[in-house]
């Protein structure tokens, strides 16, 4: 049975230059640090989970908007089941 499966879309959370996202295979919490700025910008990215070498494609939204006090509250926009 050969399927052509698209990646699966997932949210991930951006803290500074670092995306979080949640494997949907395995569960496992990855990591990616952008280090190019203009890679920074995108709203999503294909990656591959460090652990079961799922594909995904992770969407993170525009970027946070700024504040001046610090003081970001950056919501886990994580389903709930
Ligand atoms: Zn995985």
């Amino acid at each position: 049975m050969r399927e052509r499966l698209k990646n699966p879309e997932i949210a991930g959370t951006r803290t500074g230059y670092v995306i979080r996202f949640t494997c949907p295979a395995c569960m496992n919490e990855n990591i990616i640090i952008s280090k190019i700025p203009r890679d920074h910008f995108k709203e999503r990215r294909d990656a591959s989970c460090r652990y079961c070498r799922k594909r995904s494609t992770v969407l993170t939204p525009a970027m946070i908007a700024r504040t001046d006090t610090g003081t970001v509250p950056v919501g886990r926009p994580e389903p709930s089941s």
